[in-house]
């Protein structure tokens, strides 16, 4: 017999990954594919056609025990139905995990990728499990996870932690959401992309920050990213901050500055002069790694009650 592993999928707007992942969260057999070639007929049937595919290669050397998945999407508070994904046509109100378990006969654990991302954070930087703790990821958008006292905050509808969508008064960008006035269009990746295509043109994103860093458009854009986290901070007085995404791994990035920006927003004298950042260690297995902490956490608690699954 094999090695008990789950199949751990970390689904993107660009690109999927999927891997196997043991009860030490070792990965093995991890390949990437294009999110656009799974979905040449629609998303849904290429993910399952992946997945039993993917199955079939390795039943023979590994125990698959269950499927883990994360999306880039907000899901219900079961987590078991996709709400809404923006970048993949066809997944929103997608009952994900029912489909699959019929269709494969194994257990399916569903997660949004910045709680997975979180989760391995605090695994991988061995943060005790009873903190709280705040995970913000500055991509296109802006990403938001919150642990606390040892378990993700979900929220009425399984949505809480859209901090991007944080209203600023008098701000008139229409965000990706419908809404007018978020933060995520003026302190998000999109201002940057807008920014080399307008006032900056011919500079390519992420040379962005080392050629003009010093200009009055990328302060505001740095101070806009540090509004979010000092907003979440002031509510939540957190024991870390875990600070992370694309924008913070661009040649230049100015992290003093955002780091700045935060305190100088933060109510004084707590929980502004406590304040504890950590950086996500940014490695392309991360959400692989993520998908297998919360599937084997979700088995665990079926292991425990002795239920049998199918
Ligand atoms: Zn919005």
């Amino acid at each position: 017999m094999g090695k008990e592993v789950i199949i751990c999928l970390d689904i993107g707007g660009t690109n999927c990954r999927i891997g196997l992942v043991d009860r030490a969260y070792e990965v093995y057999a991890q390949q990437i594919l294009g999110t656009a070639g799974l979905a040449k007929e629609d998303f849904m049937s290429g993910l399952l056609q992946l997945i039993g595919q993917y199955r079939e290669t390795y039943q023979e050397d590994f125990q698959i025990k269950a499927v883990s998945l994360g999306f880039p999407s907000t899901i219900d508070r079961t987590r078991r139905k996709l709400l809404s994904t923006p970048n993949i046509e066809g997944m929103d109100n997608i009952e994900v995990a029912d489909i699959l378990e019929e269709r494969l006969k194994l257990p399916v654990y569903l997660e949004k990728d910045v709680n997975l991302l979180l989760l391995y954070d605090l695994f991988s930087l061995q943060l005790e499990e009873d903190s709280t703790v705040i995970g913000i990821y500055f991509g296109t958008g802006i990403g938001n996870s919150i642990y606390m006292d040892g378990r993700l905050l979900y929220g009425r509808n399984g949505v809480a932690g859209e901090l991007g969508h944080i209203p600023q008064l008098h701000a008139d960008t229409v965000c990706g959401c419908g809404n007018k006035g978020c933060i995520e269009p003026i302190g998000g990746g999109r201002c940057l992309e807008e920014l080399c295509a307008g006032k900056f043109a011919g500079t390519r994103i992420r040379d962005i920050y080392k050629r003009y860093w010093d200009t009055p458009e990328l302060k505001r854009q740095v101070e806009a990213m540090s509004i979010p986290v000092a907003t979440e901070i002031n509510i939540l007085d957190p024991d870390y901050v875990i600070l992370g995404g694309g924008l913070l791994q661009m040649e230049g990035f100015p992290l003093k500055a955002l780091e700045e920006n935060i305190y100088r927003h933060a109510r004084k004298p707590y929980p502004a002069e406590n304040l504890r950042f950590l950086y996500s260690n940014a490695n392309q297995e991360n959400g692989i790694i993520g998908a297998g902490i919360y599937g084997w956490k979700k088995w665990r608690e079926v292991e425990k009650n002795e239920t049998s699954y199918v």
